[in-house]
């Protein structure tokens, strides 16, 4: 299949494209590179010894990606690109607006001028509503997101929904994502966060190489094991994985399915330092810091049905995943920016 991967470039997509090029797939990004470097394409070909074509663009391009799709014979769609930071989303509720949501309805009406009408969308686990009762299997009520970045996912969902409701030849796959850390295991591609990373992982990471001085860790009066917020880790290779299948099992045939790309098992905070610290042997400074507004006490995924319809799940444990998010930081400790 040819598979045209917008945000293609970023952390998830490369990662992906990796697999995909892997499984003897073609595929070409789409990526305005506002939050990612071509050097994470490079070194996708040379650790796959095969071609990625790319293409600088913006979603919100709907001339260009006319252009694109009419020139090139893409057979699939994995929608990446967007804004993904929380607290920014809150100060610049347009742009993410702008670029999630609006840049969304570009690509679909460019997608559906060009005849090519399936899609992998990356939604996440935001979008449910807060709730007492965990795992959370997909048919888990979704929720009043607490921030603009959270509610631009959930209105692509609704997009999404209404457009295949309304025109079944479309092929949709809504992918919630839990928390994908981790990196592939060569420690060449990673993530790559600019300035300072919101999320826990590359957070500690930063702490072990010495960039950043200690981690806060957001509240340890939850009512959770430990007191610290307890999430659904999955390392971004079994995520890419996740992808792969769920294309594999939606091309050729129409309709809308939803699917939790999740472990089904649930990591405190102080629990990731101490596996982390085991790993990369050495401490991570850290201090106890009032809770984070919006943060949920805890959150997994059911992910049985991906692995019933799909027959994925995700195979890496924890200590794979603080193994590998270790060797990419400490190989690369500027991220991209380190040469070669
Ligand atoms: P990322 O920022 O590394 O990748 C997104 C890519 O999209 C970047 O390469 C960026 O340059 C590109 N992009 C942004 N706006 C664009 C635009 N208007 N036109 C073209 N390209 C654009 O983020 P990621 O972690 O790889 O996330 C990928 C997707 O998964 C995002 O939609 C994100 O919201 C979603 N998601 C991520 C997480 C997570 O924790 N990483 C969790 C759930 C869902
Ligand atoms: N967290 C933390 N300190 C940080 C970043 C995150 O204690 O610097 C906690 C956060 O409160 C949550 C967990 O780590 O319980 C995962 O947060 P992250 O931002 O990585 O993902 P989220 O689940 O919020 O999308």
């Amino acid at each position: 299949m040819k598979v045209f991967l917008t945000g293609g470039a970023g952390f998830i997509g490369s990662h992906t494209a990796l697999v995909l090029v892997e499984a003897g797939h073609d595929v070409v990004v789409y990526d305005n590179l506002s939050n990612a470097s071509r050097e994470s394409l490079n070194r996708v070909e040379r650790l796959t010894g095969g071609r990625i074509a790319f293409i600088e663009g913006d979603i919100r391009d709907g001339a260009r990606l006319d252009r694109v799709f009419a020139e090139s014979d893409i057979d699939a769609v994995i929608h990446f690109a967007g804004l993904k930071a929380v607290g920014e989303s809150t100060e610049q509720p347009l742009a993410y607006y702008e670029n999630n949501v609006a840049g969304t309805l570009t690509l679909c009406h460019a997608m559906d001028r060009a005849n090519l009408r399936t899609l992998v969308f990356s939604s996440s686990a935001t979008v449910y509503a807060e709730s007492r009762e965990m795992p959370l299997p997909e048919d888990a009520p979704t929720g009043r997101p607490t921030n603009p970045y959270g509610s631009s996912k959930l209105m692509i969902e609704w997009l999404l929904r209404d457009l295949q409701t309304a025109d079944p030849r479309w092929s949709i796959a809504l992918l919630r994502y839990f928390n994908p850390v981790g990196a592939h295991e060569s420690g060449r591609i990673g993530e790559d966060p600019q300035g300072r990373p919101n999320n826990l992982l590359p957070f500690i990471s930063q702490v072990a190489v010495g960039r950043l001085p200690e981690l806060a860790v957001y509240g340890n009066d939850y009512s959770t094991r430990d007191g610290t917020g307890v999430r659904d880790y999955i390392h971004v290779m079994d995520l890419a994985a996740g992808h792969r299948a769920a294309l594999d099992a939606i091309a050729g045939s129409a309709g809308l399915w939803t699917w939790n790309l999740g472990t089904g098992r649930g990591y405190s905070v102080l629990e990731m330092i101490r596996a982390f610290e085991n790993v990369a042997d050495r401490e991570i400074a850290y201090r106890i810091a009032p809770r984070r507004p919006g943060d949920v006490a805890e959150c997994w995924a059911d992910a049985s049905r991906a692995e019933r319809d799909l027959g994925w799940r995700a195979e890496r444990g924890l200590e794979e995943i603080m193994r590998d998010a270790w060797r990419w930081q400490r190989e690369n400790p500027e991220g991209y920016r380190d040469a070669g």
